[in-house]
């Protein structure tokens, strides 16, 4: 099968590389779509020089294959099944999958094509292996929106950890990809009102039209202060903490959901905190109930809507090259490659 490895920086080629053979407990998918997230921007834009590398995480496909021990199992994909597949390593033996944490899974994360190269999920591919435990039917959904599992898990995680509730009053600061399933979800659970800042002018009037209660730069939201319930910060630039603590109403949760620059270092009144019952959570990945609460919105197609302005461009695994030059040299939202 052919498989898209990164080599260098703007440089991505298919290598031939033996299918994977499903295992006992495994499914063996056909690869459908797979979605261009910031890791394979980064990788590409040689700001991460891990090469060479197979990328690829967001995907979905058809199960062609089930082992013996999950075909047929109540519950278990079946052959023929549109699923999400949850690509990463889940030991449930180290500490943190010990207490159901298993986003922060200790284990190494990632393993290697047959010569050698490091795989980072591998999912620019004809196939993928995935543990049948790991992989989510999405019934009648779209490729297209089904391969949104993972960054739609992503964020189930974050409105769960955040303590979202309906009747919040939400904000979500950044208005890319991450900051607009944010805006989706945190509607769709029944917001009070969902602001969205971010400082491109084009973004806010994208987020406007997704169903935005009100948008604005940094600055604009000053008009906001102290009334938020909850804060999202998916774009974790300097100011991105100060801002989203400005917003905060009392007892409200700000949540840390983008990376900041490593050495970040931020002054927070501690006893604004006390007083005011703030919380600061940090929010990173998923875990297998963020997954199915995200399966379950993609097959009920609650949110096709939302996904489908979602969808920048869709390429085939042939035009690999084409992808990654779109969503590495212009504004996306996702690009989506195979099938
Ligand atoms: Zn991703
Ligand atoms: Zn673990």
């Amino acid at each position: 099968m052919h498989v898209a490895v990164v080599t260098g920086p703007g440089s991505v080629e298919l290598r031939e590389e033996p299918a994977p053979e499903p295992g006992p407990d495994d499914l063996l998918v056909e690869v459908g779509a797979c979605g261009l997230c910031t890791m394979e921007r980064r990788l590409f834009l040689g700001e991460k020089p891990v090469y060479p590398v197979a990328p690829g995480h967001e995907v979905a496909g058809r199960v062609v294959d089930a082992g013996p021990a999950v075909a047929g199992l109540p519950g278990s994909p079946r052959v023929g099944d549109v699923v999400t597949v949850d690509l990463l390593t889940r030991c449930g033996t180290c500490s943190a999958c010990r207490r159901g944490r298993s986003a922060l899974c200790k284990r190494p994360q990632g393993g290697t094509l047959a010569d050698g190269t490091v795989s980072m999920g591998a999912g620019l591919a004809e196939y993928v292996r995935v543990p049948a435990r790991q992989a989510y039917a999405t019934g009648d959904a779209p490729l297209e929106h089904a391969s949104m599992g993972e960054p739609l898990a992503c964020v189930a995680h974050s409105v769960r950890l955040g303590g979202m509730r309906a009747g919040d009053r939400v904000t979500v600061v950044g208005a890319g990809y991450m900051g607009r399933l944010h805006l989706a979800l945190c509607r769709l659970l029944g917001a009070a009102s969902v602001g969205v800042v971010d400082v491109s002018n084009d973004r806010l009037a994208d987020a406007l039209d997704a169903g935005a209660s009100w948008v604005g730069t940094p600055g604009d939201a000053a008009a906001h202060a102290g009334t938020q319930d909850v804060v999202f910060v998916t774009a974790g630039a300097p100011g991105a903490l100060e801002l989203a603590l400005g917003l905060a109403d009392d007892a409200a949760t700000v949540v840390l959901y983008g990376a900041f620059p490593k050495d970040l270092r931020v002054p927070v009144a501690p006893d604004a905190v006390h007083h005011h019952e703030l919380s600061i959570v940090g929010v990173y990945s998923q875990e297998p109930q963020d997954w199915r609460t995200a399966a379950g919105f993609l097959r009920s197609g609650v949110l096709a809507a939302d996904l489908d302005r979602l969808v920048t461009a869709r390429f085939g695994l042939r035009e690999v090259h084409e992808a990654f030059t779109l969503a590495t040299t212009q504004p996306v939202y996702r690009v989506l490659v195979g099938g």
